[in-house]
């Protein structure tokens, strides 16, 4: 090559690395595609046969082609890593009809292996970004659900004594009233009124972590066994099948053992009312080093994206009216935290709920 067409290359190469660093610099995080395929054209610019390069870019979800692949092709490659770890390629092909490998240029290979480098170094910072959405709607929503605890706390405390005065001096007066009288039959109302107002305070004081527990360090396996056991004639009755996956060994957890099959009951029984006939309910407990998981998935219709925020909020219901208090899942939440668990949502694949509820080891 004469020294003036060595000079262009090495100009077009410049020119290359100079246009990449300005594209990064101007990305925008919600079009990384865009910035990649702008890349790739910049990449196919600088080749020596610009008009046959073809630029092909692959890093996780993203596949980009800057014009259909031949039949054959002849290309050089580099890795793009992020974390270290490989997550993708960029390739530049030419035909074999017309190339051969020889005519990629040193200048180019090393070129590619520097476009490759930024690329990696981009899609890193796009990762941080995305965890760092992820860790601070995390939260948001805990910080959100902690708040709602404390004002819920206070307010059933409140209630807690009014009520139980008027349950008990109901039930006083009821004693003192002749039986089937009208006025008879309106303190039943008031007593059953006050008893199903106490239950939701009940539920509220679970979700507040005000709750006495009962902890001793025992094997969850048949605890969760017996709940399960305790649902059979239900899930026969809707037609649903379900799969327990659990260790053969004991898992011990310093639990409340009424308060975790509350949990699985809470859950089971959302998962039954949401699935669809036939529908498969899944329950896996198992293992790690530092923590126990316990999942349960359904098939049913899943949680639309606006409402996973809402799902662990105190009456936050999508059931028809009557069917649901919008409690089930606060009770859920205030056992597990009080455990020192977390529980998360996710949507199952391809349909329905996931919740994972994962346990510290103690
Ligand atoms: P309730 O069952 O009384 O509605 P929960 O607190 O148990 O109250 O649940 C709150 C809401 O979360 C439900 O109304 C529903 O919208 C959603 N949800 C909970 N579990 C599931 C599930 N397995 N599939 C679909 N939606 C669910």
């Amino acid at each position: 090559m004469t020294l003036e067409k060595n000079l262009k290359e090495r100009i077009k190469e410049l020119t290359c690395l100079y246009e990449v660093s300005s594209i990064i610099v101007n990305n925008d995080y919600k079009e990384v595609d865009k910035t990649l395929y702008s890349i790739a054209l910049s990449l196919r610019k600088s080749f020596q046969y610009s008009k046959n390069t073809i630029v092909e870019i692959k890093a996780e979800k993203l596949h980009l082609i800057t014009s259909a692949l031949p039949h054959k092709s002849v290309f050089i490659e580099s890795i793009i890593t992020i974390f270290n770890e490989p997550k993708g390629y960029i390739k530049v092909h030419y035909s074999t009809d017309k190339f051969e490998k020889k005519d990629f240029l040193k200048e180019e290979k090393k070129l590619l292996k520097n476009v490759a480098i930024n690329v990696g170094d981009l899609l890193e910072r796009v990762a941080i970004r995305e965890n760092e959405a992820v860790i601070k709607r995390k939260m948001e929503h805990a910080d959100r659900l902690s708040i709602l605890g404390e004002i819920t706390a206070g307010i059933a405390h409140e209630l807690n004594t009014p009520l139980a005065n008027i349950l008990g001096f109901a039930e006083l007066l009821k004693g003192k009233e002749p039986n089937s009288t009208q006025a008879n039959k309106d303190l039943d109302k008031i007593i059953n009124s006050a008893i199903f107002s106490r239950e939701v305070v009940k539920k509220l004081m679970f979700f507040a972590c005000e709750m006495p527990q009962n902890f001793t360090k025992t094997d969850i396996v048949p605890v969760i066994k017996e709940a399960i056991n305790l649902l059979d004639a239900t899930f026969k009755k809707n037609e649903l099948t379900c799969k327990t996956t659990l260790p053969k060994g004991e898992i011990l957890l310093k639990a409340d053992t009424i308060q975790l099959t509350q949990v699985i009951f809470n859950l089971v029984l959302n998962a039954i009312y949401f699935s669809p006939k036939n529908g498969l309910i899944e329950i896996t407990l198992e293992e790690t080093s530092k923590k126990i998981i316990l999942k349960i998935s359904d098939e049913g219709s899943g949680i639309e994206p606006e409402n996973v925020q809402k799902i662990f909020q105190p009456f936050f219901t999508t059931k028809t009216v009557g069917d649901g208090s919008g409690l089930g899942l606060s009770v859920v939440h205030g056992i597990i935290k009080s455990h020192r668990g977390t529980i998360d949502y996710q949507a199952n694949n391809p349909t329905g709920a996931l919740f994972i509820i994962t346990f510290p080891k103690q």
